[in-house]
């Protein structure tokens, strides 16, 4: 049994068949975290879809208008980079309500997750990048809305850099985003987060850690949030077919439990989402996401054992 809930629904699949991304992964993540008795039944949460109002404090009644008519045009499909259909509006609708209910359910027990979310290539007014609606940025604003958090730190360690992320809440002084990631990919411009750690091609893990560690330092220090959402990419692995940067299995393991570790040192509750991972072989990027989860778990019963103690 897990110290804290997972929101997960089989429906989160979008079915692409052969695609560079492996949809298929959400359903991966929670079997393999089943049948490895990492987690029980009783710890994942069906979400409920977001709702309209929710998507709405993000996104333009425009794009939503045309996201539920199948009414995009043939270069905002080409930008989102997969087929449009009324499920696959349906699956970002829960994961957006699956970051919802995980953001709610860390501040009650401290870490929370949703396996699946992370679409932070989503703008207000269009998807790219195999984003339709930003579910991050949607589950901040309904806990705001609800007057349940003020402040709310973005931390993104996805290989390609949050431009959506950076774009919703530039110039708002109650999101922070910190974004880790190759400089030298998609997307192209990078609409500046708060803080940008544009990395060279090919870092490994001694380099990325020691970078990310300094910044989460300088980050808490800058801003104190009273909710961590955390992206873990699984693509700044070294076999990643849209990465390349060069960090092992164990490596961002390690870069899970950097960030937990800042969060949990400054008090502050995390809500994961998964964001991309398109290693070669799905079973690595599958590994790399129940590892993320086994970081938080690990963070979690100590601190407990600890508090017990
Ligand atoms: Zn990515």
């Amino acid at each position: 049994m897990l110290p804290f809930k997972l929101a997960y629904d089989r429906r989160y699949d979008l079915h692409l068949g052969p695609h560079i991304f492996p949809s298929q992964k959400y359903r991966l993540v929670y079997e393999a975290l089943l049948r490895e008795k990492l987690a029980e039944p009783a710890d994942f949460l069906p979400p409920e879809p977001a709702s309209d109002e929710d998507v709405l404090r993000v996104h333009s009644h425009e794009y939503v208008r045309k996201l539920k008519t199948g009414a995009l045009s043939l270069s905002e499909l080409m930008r989102l980079e997969i087929p449009y259909s009324p499920k696959t509006v349906e699956a970002f609708w829960l994961a957006a309500g699956g970051s919802i209910l995980a953001a709610r359910r860390a501040l009650a027990d401290g870490f929370a997750g949703n396996i699946g979310g992370g679409f932070h290539h989503a703008f207000p007014d269009h998807g790219e990048g195999f984003c339709m609606i930003h579910d991050v940025a949607i589950a901040i604003r309904r806990l705001q809305a609800d007057a349940a958090v003020k402040a709310a730190m973005v931390v993104d360690t996805d290989v390609h850099q949050g431009n959506g992320t950076a774009a919703i809440f530039s110039g708002d002084q109650t999101v922070f985003t910190l974004s880790i990631h190759q400089e030298n990919n998609y997307p192209l411009p990078k609409p500046p987060s708060n803080m940008d750690l544009n990395l060279p091609d090919g870092v490994g893990d001694a380099e990325y850690l020691a970078i990310l560690e300094k910044h989460l330092a300088l980050a808490f220090h800058q801003f104190h949030p009273d909710l961590m959402v955390y992206l873990g990419g699984a693509d700044p692995y070294r076999e990643d077919q849209l990465g390349g940067l060069a960090l092992t299995i164990e490596g961002l393991r390690r870069r899970d439990q950097l960030v937990f570790e800042h969060a949990r040192r400054h008090g502050v509750p995390v809500a994961i989402t998964l964001a991309g991972g398109y290693a070669r072989r799905v079973d690595d990027t599958v590994r790399i996401h129940v590892n993320t989860i086994l970081a938080a778990r690990d963070l979690a019963v100590k601190q407990t054992s600890g508090a017990r103690g």
